[in-house]
């Protein structure tokens, strides 16, 4: 639906944006992850026809946004939650929106019931508080009921209850088949919420793969297994003991942590020896795990090697 090829921005001396291809698939929540500076606004605002590339192009279903009709239709954006005149209230913004776009203005009372801001609809927008300004830029970007979604940061400043529902809302609009690209530093969150990801680092392409395969990557083989009986327990201790490179650790409640194994062959190994288990699974690093290690590693790559930035 989004599709990025070979999109690169230069401001003076600082590639921002550094030869990005990827596609962005309907249906899904893709992630948008990257240290600070990484480069992550540039490509959405270039997405969004907002900043020109300096080479390569960035379509949203086979265009670039200049060329779409009715944008708000086509895209909603939030990239910055504070970008309201503030003496306008939330209710006059969006009704501007709407009229500029040919968009009915019963749709704004929609918008405005769905992220919850119906009673503060009224009040200058400038009097909002970051969440109340997040849940606004996300009632623009609904506005034209668009199918695709880019959203940067939509979480900041959001109270729990805030952050569950941005979880739940864009996970709807991916179900209904929507494109959903958003950015966020809270690994957990993200985790929580994203299909696939997309991780880029100085510019760069660091990573495009779905959110099962980069932690099953970044994860070495480990597993938990729980064995009710004590007997059978020892068996299956003693046969994983004897491969190599395989180590167990059994917790007071008689759970087995199993290192240098996957969940995949305890259970074949336990199946083997007639041991019947109560639960089994892959051991998973968590994604702010997986993500640490990948950008340490390349930022490494960067300081060992040549400079990424500013390189002509
Ligand atoms: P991120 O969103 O991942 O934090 P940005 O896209 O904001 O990263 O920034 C990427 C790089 O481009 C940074 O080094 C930033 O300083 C630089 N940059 C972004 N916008 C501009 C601009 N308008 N003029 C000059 N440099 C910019």
């Amino acid at each position: 639906m989004i599709s990025l090829r070979g999109l690169t921005k230069r401001y003076g001396g600082t590639l921002a944006v550094d030869d990005l291809t990827f596609d962005i698939q309907t249906g899904r929540v893709t992630g948008f992850l990257g240290p600070n500076g990484a480069g992550k606004s540039t490509t959405m605002r270039m997405i969004l026809g907002l900043d020109h590339p300096t080479r390569g192009r960035a379509l949203i279903a086979g265009r670039p946004y200049a060329d779409l009709r009715r944008p708000l239709r086509a895209v909603g954006a939030m990239l910055d939650a504070r970008a309201v005149h503030p003496a306008r209230s939330g209710r006059t913004h969006l009704v501007a929106q709407a009229r500029a776009n040919g968009i009915p203005v019963r749709r704004v009372d929609e918008v405005l019931e769905t992220v919850g801001l119906t009673k503060a609809a009224r009040r200058p927008a400038g009097t909002y508080s970051l969440g109340m300004s997040g849940r606004l830029g996300v009632a623009g970007a609904l506005l034209g009921d668009p199918p695709v979604l880019i959203l940067d940061e939509p979480v900041n400043g959001l109270d729990p209850d805030g952050v569950r529902w941005i979880r739940r809302l864009v996970r709807d609009q991916a179900a209904e088949g929507r494109t959903v690209f958003l950015s966020s530093h809270l690994m957990s969150e993200m985790q929580l919420t994203a299909d696939h990801l997309v991780i880029i680092g100085r510019g760069r392409l660091l990573s495009d793969t779905s959110m099962t395969d980069f932690l099953a990557a970044a994860s070495p083989a480990s597993a938990r297994a729980s064995v009710p009986d004590p007997e059978q327990r020892a068996t299956l201790v003693r046969r994983l003991m004897a491969i190599d490179g395989v180590s167990v650790e059994t917790s007071a409640d008689g759970e087995l942590t199993v290192e240098g194994s996957t969940a995949a062959e305890v259970g074949d190994l336990a199946h083997h020896c007639g041991v019947r288990l109560h639960g089994l699974s892959d051991i998973r690093v968590s994604l702010e795990q997986a993500y640490m290690d990948l950008t340490a590693r390349s930022v490494e790559y960067a300081t060992g090697g040549t400079a990424e930035r500013g390189r002509q």
